[in-house]
C-alpha cells in the first residue's frame, strides 16, 4: 500500500507531489496520458502564464460565496515565485502577468519534473483511474486495464472537461460523485464566442481595441477593454475572452446573451457626433464610404455602414441625414453582437463549475464528505480569470494539499 496516491500529473498534482515528497511522504502519481503535465505546455500560447502579480479573491469565481483568501493567503503571489524561484524559474512581468523568464512552457514542466525525480516520487503514467472507493479505511484505485492500486491518502488532481487531448473528460468529477461529492454544473469558459451576425464574418481576421460589455438576458455581466478579434463564426481575443463566463453561463441558463462593442470608448457620444460633423466639413466631396478612413480600420468601415443602415454609400458625406449620423454614432458606441453561446470545451481553456466548494475544506483541501481524501485544481467549483489565476489556483490548491498529506493527524 502506498501512502499517498495522486490522481492526476497536471499543474496542481505535481506540486501536490513536490511538497510532500519533501516533507518525506511516499507518493505515487498515477496520470492517463503518456507523459506529466502536457497541459502546461499549452498554457499562455506555449509560454505558461504562471501567476500574476495582481492577486486578490475578485479574479476567483464559483457558484457559491467562497472566501477564495483561505487559499490564497496561504499560497499567494509572492508563495508562487519564490516556490517557482527555488526550482529555477526566474520570473518575467509582462504588465500583471507572470511568465518563466525563458518565456517557455517547457521550462515551467522541466523544473517540475526534475523536482519529482530528484525526490523520488514514483509515477504511473498511461494509467486512467475508473473507480476510487475506501474497502476498510483503505482507499483502492482501480486503473482501465484492471489494475487495483491502494493508498492510506488519496489527491484528486484530474482538472476539468477542457481539452480532451489533454487528459480531461469530467472522469474527475464521476470518481468524487461516487464517494459523496456534488456536482456544479460545468460550463466551458475562456473560449471563442460564437455570433450568428454576418459581420464577424465580414471583419473576419481583424483585430480592433474596443470596450467590450456583455449581456445576459438584458442585464450588465461583464465589461472588458482590449484587442477583440473577429472570426468567421463569432469573437476572440483577451476581452472576449474574460467576458465569455457571462456568455456560456447564459447559454446554460438558455438566456439571450449579446455583447456591445464601443469602439471609441475615450469619446462620448456627443464628441462623436460633432466629429463626424467636423469630418464632413473638412473633407465635403468625399462619400460616405471613405468618411472613416483614417479613423477606422478598413475592413471595419462597410460593416459599421450596414449596420447603421446607411444606403447609397456612394454619395458625398454631406448628403448625409442627420439620423443617419446619428445611427452611425449608435453603432460606433455600441455595436451589437447577439452571441448563441461558444466554441465549447474543445476550445477552452478552463472549466467554470466543478466539485461543490463547501464540501472542500479550503484551508487543507480536505473532503468534507470523507476521510483522507484530497481535492485540488480545475476539479472544483472555482474557476479564475484569463491571466495566471486559473494556474495559480492550481499550483495553491496542489501546495496546501501537499502540505496536508504529510501531516501526521493521528
Ligand atoms: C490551451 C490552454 C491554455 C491555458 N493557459 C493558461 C495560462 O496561461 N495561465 C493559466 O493560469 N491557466 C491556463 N490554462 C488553464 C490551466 O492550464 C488549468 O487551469 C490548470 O492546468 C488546472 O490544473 P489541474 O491540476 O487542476 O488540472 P490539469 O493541469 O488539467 O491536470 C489534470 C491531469 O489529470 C489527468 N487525469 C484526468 N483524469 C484522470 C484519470 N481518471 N486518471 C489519471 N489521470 C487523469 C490529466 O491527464 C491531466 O494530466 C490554460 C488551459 C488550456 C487548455
Amino acid at each position: 500500500m502506498r501512502e499517498v496516491m495522486i490522481i492526476g500529473g497536471g499543474a496542481s498534482g505535481l506540486v501536490a507531489a513536490i511538497v510532500a515528497a519533501r516533507r518525506g511522504t511516499q507518493v505515487c502519481i498515477v496520470e492517463r496520458l503518456s507523459r506529466v503535465g502536457k497541459k502546461i505546455l499549452t498554457t499562455g500560447n506555449g509560454r505558461c502564464n504562471m501567476t500574476n502579480t495582481r492577486m486578490s479573491a475578485k479574479q476567483f469565481h464559483s457558484y457559491d460565496q467562497v472566501d477564495f483568501d483561505v487559499v490564497l493567503n496561504q499560497f499567494g503571489y509572492e508563495d508562487c515565485k519564490a516556490f517557482f524561484m527555488e526550482l529555477g524559474i526566474m520570473p518575467l512581468v509582462e504588465g500583471s502577468k507572470v511568465y518563466p523568464l525563458s518565456e517557455q512552457a517547457t521550462t515551467v514542466l522541466d523544473v517540475l519534473r526534475m523536482e519529482i525525480e530528484r525526490l523520488g516520487v514514483e509515477v504511473l503514467t498511461d494509467t486512467k483511474i475508473i473507480a476510487l472507493k475506501k474497502k476498510a479505511g483503505v482507499w483502492e484505485l482501480r486503473s482501465e486495464t484492471g489494475e487495483v492500486y491502494q493508498a492510506q491518502k488519496v489527491i484528486v488532481a484530474t482538472g476539468g472537461m477542457t481539452n480532451t487531448s489533454l487528459g480531461c473528460d469530467g472522469l474527475g468529477y464521476e470518481l468524487l460523485k461516487k464517494v459523496g461529492h456534488t456536482l456544479k454544473t460545468p460550463y466551458p469558459i475562456l473560449v471563442h464566442l460564437l455570433s450568428s451576425s454576418p459581420y464577424c464574418k465580414m471583419m473576419k481576421g481583424t483585430k480592433i481595441k474596443a470596450n467590450v460589455k456583455a449581456f445576459a438576458n438584458g442585464k450588465l455581466g461583464r465589461e472588458e477593454y482590449g484587442e477583440v478579434l473577429f472570426t468567421e463564426d463569432g469573437l476572440s481575443g483577451p476581452p472576449i475572452f474574460q467576458i465569455s463566463r457571462v456568455a456560456s453561463l447564459a447559454a446554460l441558463k438558455k438566456q439571450s446573451c449579446e455583447v456591445i462593442l464601443d469602439l471609441f470608448p475615450e469619446i462620448s457620444e456627443d464628441e462623436m457626433t460633432s466629429l463626424i460633423y467636423e469630418r464632413i466639413t473638412a473633407h465635403p466631396e468625399r462619400t460616405i464610404e471613405q468618411l472613416f478612413i483614417g479613423m477606422l480600420h478598413k475592413r471595419v468601415i462597410i460593416p459599421v455602414l450596414k449596420a447603421a443602415q446607411i444606403e447609397s454609400i456612394h454619395r458625398t458625406v454631406e448628403q448625409l441625414e442627420y439620423d443617419e449620423v446619428m445611427r452611425l454614432v449608435g453603432i460606433l458606441k455600441s455595436f451589437k453582437f447577439e452571441v448563441q453561446g461558444t466554441r465549447g470545451y474543445k476550445f477552452a481553456q478552463v472549466t467554470a463549475g466543478g466539485i461543490t466548494v463547501g464540501e472542500i475544506d479550503l484551508h487543507t483541501m480536505a473532503s468534507l464528505k470523507t476521510k483522507n481524501l484530497y481535492i485540488t485544481g480545475e476539479v472544483m467549483d472555482v474557476d479564475g480569470d484569463c491571466g495566471g489565476y486559473n494556474l495559480q489556483w492550481a499550483w495553491a490548491t496542489g501546495y496546501i494539499a501537499g502540505q496536508s498529506v504529510s501531516r501526521n493527524e493521528e
